[in-house]
């Protein structure tokens, strides 16, 4: 049987696997954790949560459990332009036991040092599984981005490819596994874009970050700053493995497919050369799929520019 372990021996196990770092007073261990935030920045703070099942399926390996948890709230931060700085987990597990953790850490942990983000408390507890995430970061005073700050006539740009992640998901929908180990890496590990994030910081408008299906992110944009959107059907970005399918399947997947974790940004047309440097200097593939417009709503446009219609409305929670 595998080795079990009490709350405060699992506390301990964690706290173990964590280095130093400066702008840590106080980690785990007391009731709450104490940081010394930067003097002239703003604090962004972001939350979200995994449930085993729902964000994940019941077979995913817990070192990618571990990652995509920390990843999606890196993300949100990307999406802000903030510079991670401290996490928290609360974790939640039918059991406590050692292997489990110890593989989860790793994929958390790999995530965390190479962002230089700090694990500084959390909270566990017994339970059905499922892992929640808070990410503190920083931002210079009023440099963070917004979604309501997108502006009329503003190229819409999107970072990596669209839709890889849906179609891991679908091939385990269909087979109960993932043969193709970039799709598998696109849905279990994803990779936030925060130094494209950072480097954004003066040049973009507004940003996201696309979880639940480019339609209905960049839908937040338009309408939290509105605006319309009108995207280019023939200019969203894809993988080979996405190339292969028939038009009409690819573009649900890159339209309302979610899980890419990928930026969407509007910047100003005259700033479309320094997107594509900033781009070049993270090593970020970004493609132009659209722009910002004044009639209300998202639009895409098909090749003779004609509106094509949509049906798929990308992934909500609750939706009947
Ligand atoms: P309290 O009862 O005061 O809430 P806990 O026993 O929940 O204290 O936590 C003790 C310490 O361990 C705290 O510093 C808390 O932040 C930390 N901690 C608890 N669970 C986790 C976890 N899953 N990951 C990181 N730190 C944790
Ligand atoms: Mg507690």
């Amino acid at each position: 049987m595998a080795e079990q372990l009490g709350e405060f021996d699992l506390i301990e196990r964690i706290r173990r696997r964590l280095g130093a770092q400066a702008d840590v007073v106080l980690g785990i261990g007391d009731d709450a954790a104490i940081v010394t935030p930067l003097p002239d920045r703003q604090l962004v703070v972001g939350t979200d949560t995994l449930v085993k099942g729902v964000h994940y399926p019941v077979e995913t390996a817990a070192a990618d459990v571990g990652w995509k948890a920390l990843a999606v709230n890196l993300s949100d931060l990307a999406a802000m332009a903030a510079r991670p700085r401290w996490v928290t987990l609360a974790l939640t597990r039918p059991e406590a036991d050692a292997a489990w953790l110890d593989d989860f850490l790793d994929g958390f942990l790999a995530l965390a040092v190479a962002h230089g983000v700090a694990l500084v408390g959390g909270d566990t507890t017994r339970g059905p599984e499922g892992i929640t995430v808070t990410a503190f970061g920083s931002v210079p005073a009023d440099q963070a981005l917004r979604r309501d700050a997108a502006r009329l006539g503003d190229d819409l740009w999107v970072t990596g490819t669209l839709g890889d992640a849906a179609l891991a998901l679908q091939h385990w929908r269909e087979t109960g596994r993932i043969e193709n180990d970039m799709l598998a890496a696109r849905l279990n590990r994803p990779t936030p874009r925060v130094a494209f994030g950072l480097a954004l910081r003066g040049i973009a408008h507004a940003a996201i970050d696309v979880s639940d299906g480019l339609l209905a992110d960049a839908g937040h944009i338009a309408r939290a700053s509105s605006l319309g959107i009108e995207l280019q059907a023939d200019a969203l970005p894809m993988s080979d493995d996405l190339a292969a399918l028939p038009s009409l399947a690819r573009q649900g997947l890159q339209l309302a497919g979610g899980d890419d974790y990928e930026l969407c940004f509007s910047a100003p047309v005259a700033k479309a050369s320094q997107v594509q440097s900033a781009a070049e200097a993270c090593d970020v593939r970004v493609t132009r799929i659209g722009r910002v417009v004044d009639s209300a709503g998202i639009r895409v446009l098909g090749p003779g520019g004609q509106v094509l219609s949509l049906s798929e409305q990308g992934y909500r929670h609750f939706a009947s």
